[in-house]
């Protein structure tokens, strides 16, 4: 089977034997097609994964072989994430689920990014779904990018019509500001791209140049689906005294919110990080009942093209990836 691999810098296909279950718990799937995440490009370009390394998580399958407790059968087509938390530990019990270690120990083998996938009985007990019927594989494969957006909503615990601010409208700043508004809130969306400010407006919601804000301190959250260290700013500028700042996103320096303005003006600064099940769930619902649009998000690369699927999204040439495989 075809694996795509970082060496050396570049990500590299290869043949590899195929996987079989092999008598384990769980389901061999054939992978159709894996989303191209922010989180795979930093972990290239920033060589925190080193040599061999399959990436990518966001997947849309069929399965071919399976041995499981679960109602999934050969040949249904599905989507899963990677990680599951253990439900037991003490950051499961507080509900941050994405710091468990066991959710950071799991994944799917190898990575998205091959030809074949083993998902464990416990993905499929607890992150596989059906694709629903309406979708196409494509918009599928938004099921896991969505649950992390879906997460941010909630962890951000905003009263509905509260004016919320997105700061950043890549793939992610999108499907943000579509979360947000079908949780209830009043969303405006800033970047500098003007491309990118258009798509946010022709799916209704207000969007701007950044430069273009007035910062009045008008918004009751700002999320920060941004990685320039300027959006810091922006984010400051623009929330009221008292508000919410959803952090999404790395940023280059690492640097940002100061103590004497969080303290000052009461200001909440809260990271969110990685889906749970239960978001992961609300997540293909939305997709499913077209609340969240994504159609027109994804540039559609082969696996022999993953290099330039990279190159083009570290490029700002194209808003989403999509590696079709099967
Ligand atoms: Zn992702
Ligand atoms: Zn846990």
């Amino acid at each position: 089977m075809k694996i795509a691999v970082i060496e050396n810098d570049k990500i590299v296909v290869k043949d590899t034997e195929r996987l079989t279950l092999a008598g384990r718990e769980g389901a061999i799937v054939k992978v159709l097609g894996s989303g191209l995440c922010g989180s795979d490009i930093v972990k290239f370009r920033e060589h925190l994964s080193g040599n061999g390394t399959v990436l990518g998580h966001e997947i849309v399958a069929q399965i071919i072989e399976i041995n499981s407790e679960t109602s999934f059968k050969e040949g249904d087509k599905i989507v899963t994430s990677h990680h599951i938390p253990c439900g037991t530990c003490n950051y499961c019990k507080h509900g941050n689920v994405s710091m468990c270690k066991h959710f950071k120990s799991t994944n799917i083998k190898p990575g998205g990014f091959s030809e074949y996938v083993y998902l464990s009985e416990e993905h499929l007990q607890n992150v596989a779904h059906l694709i629903p019927s309406n979708l196409t594989e494509i918009e599928a494969s938004f099921y896991e990018p969505l649950g992390c957006c879906v997460r941010a909503v909630k962890r951000a615990n905003l009263m509905k019509d509260s004016k919320v601010l997105v700061v950043g409208l890549g793939s992610i700043g999108i499907l943000m500001s579509q979360a947000l508004k079908a949780f209830g809130m009043e969303v405006t969306g800033c970047d500098l791209l003007p491309e990118r400010i258009n798509f946010l407006n022709n799916l209704g919601i207000n969007a701007f140049d950044s430069r273009e804000l007035a910062d009045n301190e008008d918004f009751d959250a700002v999320f920060m689906t941004s990685g320039a260290d300027k959006a810091i700013d922006v984010a400051l500028k623009n929330i009221r005294s008292g508000g919410t700042i959803l952090v999404f996103s790395s940023t280059p320096k690492n640097t940002g919110y100061g103590n004497n303005e969080i303290y000052y003006r009461e200001l909440t600064v809260l990271g969110s990080y990685s889906p749970s099940p239960a978001d992961l769930k609300d997540s293909l619902e939305l997709l499913r009942d077209g609340k969240v649009i994504v159609k027109n998000m994804s540039t559609v690369y082969s696996l022999n093209d993953i290099q330039k699927a990279f190159d083009d999204t570290i490029n700002n040439r194209i808003m989403k990836a999509y590696i079709k495989i099967g």
